[in-house]
């Protein structure tokens, strides 16, 4: 797909942080740029919309970026997956290992029903840690 470099290019990516080793991707240059910002979250609409798909799943923070734009435009629910001690009703938790540190996630319980299609979104996938644990919670 032609947009894929310009949003490659939106990336801005720096060394050294947060910890030294790391290469981080910092998307909020990429959400300076509207056209690109655009087209990311279009790729998504187009490959997701037709498919049923009745919720988004976003993890904090960075898929709350993305998550709600691709929600409200195939016309699915959005769901926060939040750190620890954030979400105010009944949760369920999954801790998992990341790139650096362990972390948590808590979903609402009842955010989904049984059968129903997610996509989860996120900004990037270093280890999949992350991701592995958004699955896990909501298949439970
Ligand atoms: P994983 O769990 O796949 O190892 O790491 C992915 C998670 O860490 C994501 O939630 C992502 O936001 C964050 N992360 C790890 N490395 C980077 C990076 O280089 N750039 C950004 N934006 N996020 C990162």
């Amino acid at each position: 797909d032609p947009r894929l470099q310009a949003i490659s290019d939106a990336i801005r990516v720096v060394p050294h942080f947060p910890k030294p080793g790391i290469m981080f991707n910092d998307i909020t240059a990429l959400l300076l740029r509207p056209a690109a910002f655009k087209d990311a979250v279009d790729m998504f609409v187009e490959r997701y919309r037709g498919m049923r798909i009745a919720a988004v799943a976003g993890i904090e923070a960075r898929g709350f970026i993305f998550g709600p734009a691709i929600a409200l435009a195939i016309g699915a629910k959005f769901i926060p997956l939040r750190k620890p001690k954030k979400l105010p009703g009944e949760v369920i938790s999954e801790t998992y290992i990341l790139e650096y540190g362990t972390d948590c996630l808590e979903m609402h319980v009842g955010a989904t029903e049984p059968g129903e299609r997610v996509v989860v979104v996120d900004d990037l996938v270093a280890t999949g840690g992350t991701l592995c644990a958004a699955i896990k919670l909501l298949g439970e």
